[in-house]
């Protein structure tokens, strides 16, 4: 599950790259313990299969069909079967042999009295006939617009599914299901496994598709959508992949999708566990996320993109994460909705793994970093909790920056504690030993103990269990006469709230003009002190080599060894120098320093980062480096440059900015090159930025530009 302004957040932090700007925030404004106290809910039956039929007129937005519920009772004495039922109105119950049943139905609920009480282990099956007409959530209809054509979709997350038929909606019972849905012909209709079949009504001017999910899934997962797709088709091997897309957006599927058969391949290696269904579909709907339901993932129209946009644009993130959950959360799934880390945080790690096979070291050292941020701005500006939490108003409350990037580097500190063989052994036994089944968090500790011989109890005790995270105050100081380093750490986080002095290992890597030396310690007390050997002052003294932990730190270095650290150290290492080199403003080294790494650094974050610095500290060269850095190979280097020099307003570059608007491959340089524009004030642009304002572009991106620089022009 990707929500809306999580996949915005996503694409901005991809995109930004730089992840180190943090300011001082407020403190938290929301105490989560004073949350509901939640359980997992009880039953009474074992859900076991629905069929279920459905006719949708997708213009009266009315939907009308029967739901045919079997299930297994938990008590002896079973005499009613309560279902989740909302916004439609049962008409009919009947049992198997065709009786009718009575039953009563009230906002929320559909009560059904048994022929007869059932026993313990008895098996009913009975059908309930009833039609509703554009229920507020869970089945949507959405009319014609430019943006998507007429489509009704189901959005069942994360308890809605009981809005289009009567269930029992809660993710600790799975059940194999069949959709019968009935469209206006013309429209296809994708859901959940294997078509069945397809039939069509001339006369009445209808389709019908038939799907069998022949392997149990919690009902959140239940899925259809009905709309006049275009599907095109791919493959894994013998695995059907296709791309269910709307007309307009045929030729954007392949730059978009194209990557899934690869992922297939790589997550069935990496988790040790074959992609677990008969198909894998992608389907576009009209919300603003991605929605993991199993075999047919919902995704955002969004995220299509053409060939020329894909590189500021790319769509491997969201794919990947979704395709991630057919494994994490539609294979295993949580149990209740305290546990939703065992979905989101091994979705989120899955887009990591990706992103980091495709794209290589230091990609996937930024995509680290970022879900670090990610989590630091909700943790300094909004709260902290626990990562698993019974505490909760509904189940949307878990899907934040704890489920998601923070549990995500904490499973990436798990995998440096256990290695990677015993970590990645671990996952694949898990999903071998609960495949098809709801979790919780203890199975997968007790899966840990199992595979590994370890017992980790204090690692989530203190990362799952308890808020927070350290935060470290170091220091570090070399004694000529006994040649070492002695490094003193203190946890200096806050420790109200329940939040722990942290226990840790940590490689602590010395440099010295002989090497390198990394040595692992273990990070217990409040306050403890390191020696390391060290023969000459050392050049660079790393705290967190590998960057492997969650948190924050204040390390104060000189100058000699940060611009050791900006040309030496990793992609990590030298953003955060880039950086730190602000404080040494007046120093004649500085700004040279920052200008060799804007021109080259190897790696686009760095250099990014390092124009940003040189951007703050100002001086007679700047503008050249500017414009040099407008030539960067990366749209993210080119678009912060420009974004630097348009700030200076200087007038004489406004046939520079028309010439990059003209003639940078990339849309977002373009249209930073539309604002920078409009910063110099020039009144005599006007017929030029109105030209430009009717250009179409990916997201209006031009079209936003030209009209905000049009405004600032005009002194509005
Ligand atoms: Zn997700």
């Amino acid at each position: 599950m990707i929500k809306k302004n999580a996949l915005i957040l996503g694409l901005v932090l991809v995109l930004a790259g730089g992840a180190f700007a943090q300011t001082a925030a407020p403190a938290a404004p929301i105490d989560f313990s004073k949350k509901t106290l939640q359980s997992e809910r009880t039953r009474t039956y074992d859900a076991l299969h629905y069929l279920v039929k459905l006719k949708v007129d997708m213009d009266q937005k009315s939907f009308a069909g029967e739901a045919t519920v079997t299930l297994t009772s938990l008590r002896d004495g079973l005499a009613a079967v309560v279902l989740d039922a909302e916004e439609y109105k049962v008409t009919s119950v009947r049992n198997d042999y065709g009786e009718p049943l009575a039953f009563s139905q009230s906002d929320m609920e559909l009560a059904v009295t048994l022929a007869k009480p059932a026993k313990i282990g008895e098996t009913v099956t009975f059908t309930c006939a009833y039609a509703g007409r554009d229920p507020k959530i869970g089945l949507r209809f959405v009319a014609a617009s430019a943006d998507n054509p007429k489509i009704v979709y189901s959005d069942s997350f994360p308890n809605n599914v009981h809005h289009w038929f009567p269930c029992y909606d809660y993710p600790n019972d799975k059940v194999t299901c069949e959709l019968v849905i009935t469209a206006p012909a013309g429209n296809k209709v994708g859901a959940n496994g294997r078509l069945v079949g397809v039939t069509e009504d001339k006369t009445a001017g209808t389709v019908t598709y038939h799907w069998s999910q022949e392997l149990p899934i919690s009902t959140y997962l239940i899925f259809f959508a009905a709309a006049p797709y275009i599907v095109v088709h791919d493959a894994y091997k013998t695995l059907p992949v296709n791309y269910w897309v709307y007309p307009q957006d045929e030729k954007k599927a392949i730059p978009t999708y194209g990557h899934t058969p690869r992922m297939i391949e790589f997550f069935s290696r990496t988790f040790g566990y074959d992609y677990p269904w008969q198909k894998y579909d992608q389907i576009s709907v009209p919300s603003g996320g991605g929605a993991e339901s199993t075999s047919a993932t919902a995704m955002t129209q969004r995220v299509m993109v053409d060939e020329a946009d894909l590189p500021d644009f790319p769509s491997i993130g969201i794919v990947s994460h979704e395709l991630g959950h057919q494994w994490w959360g539609d294979l295993i799934t949580l149990r209740s909705w305290a546990h939703t880390w065992l979905n989101e945080s091994f979705g989120t790690y899955s887009d990591y793994l990706y992103w980091r096979y495709e794209k290589g070291e230091d990609e996937g050292a930024l995509n680290l970093a970022n879900k670090l941020a990610a989590y630091l701005r909700e943790a300094k500006t909004r709260y902290i909790r626990p990562i698993v939490s019974d505490r909760y108003d509904k189940p949307g409350d878990m899907f934040d920056s704890h489920s998601y990037p923070k549990g995500a580097r904490v499973i990436h500190m798990l995998r440096a504690i256990l290695g990677d063989e015993a970590f990645f052994k671990t996952l694949s036994a898990f999903l071998h030993r609960f495949a098809f089944q709801p979790v919780e968090t203890s199975d997968f500790i007790r899966t840990v103990k199992d595979v590994t011989g370890q017992n980790l109890d204090w690692f989530f005790d203190q990362w799952l269990f308890k808020p927070g995270h350290p935060v470290f105050d170091i220091g570090a100081q070399w004694d000529a006469k006994r040649k070492v380093v002695i490094m003193t750490v203190a946890q200096a986080q806050d420790f109200t709230r329940g939040i722990p002095v942290f226990r840790v290992p940590v490689a602590i890597k010395v440099v010295t003009a002989k090497g390198a030396v990394t040595t692992p310690v273990w990070i217990k007390e409040k306050s403890e002190t390191f020696e390391f050997p060290a023969e000459t002052k050392p050049l660079l003294v790393r705290f967190d080599e590998g960057n492997v932990l969650v948190k924050e730190v204040s390390f104060p270095r000189d100058l000699d060894e940060l611009l050791y650290q900006l040309k030496s150290d990793d992609v990590i290492g030298r953003m955060d120098a880039a950086a730190a080199l602000l404080r040494f403003k007046g120093e004649a080294r500085t700004v040279p320093a920052l200008a060799a790494s804007v021109k080259a650094d190897p790696f686009w974050a760095v250099r990014k980062a390092s124009l940003e610095s040189m951007a703050k500290l100002g001086g007679a060269g700047l503008p050249a480096a500017l414009k040099q850095a407008t030539r960067d190979a990366d749209s993210n280097v080119r678009m912060a440059a420009v974004l630097a020099l348009g700030d200076l307003k200087d007038k004489a570059l406004v046939g520079f900015y028309e010439d990059l608007y003209k003639k940078d491959a990339s849309v977002r340089v373009r249209a930073e090159a539309l604002r920078a524009l409009g910063k110099t004030g020039d009144k005599s642009l006007g017929p030029f930025l109105k030209q430009a304002a009717d250009v179409p572009s990916r997201q209006n991106l031009i079209k936003r530009a030209a009209e905000a620089a049009l405004k600032q022009i005009e002194g509005k």
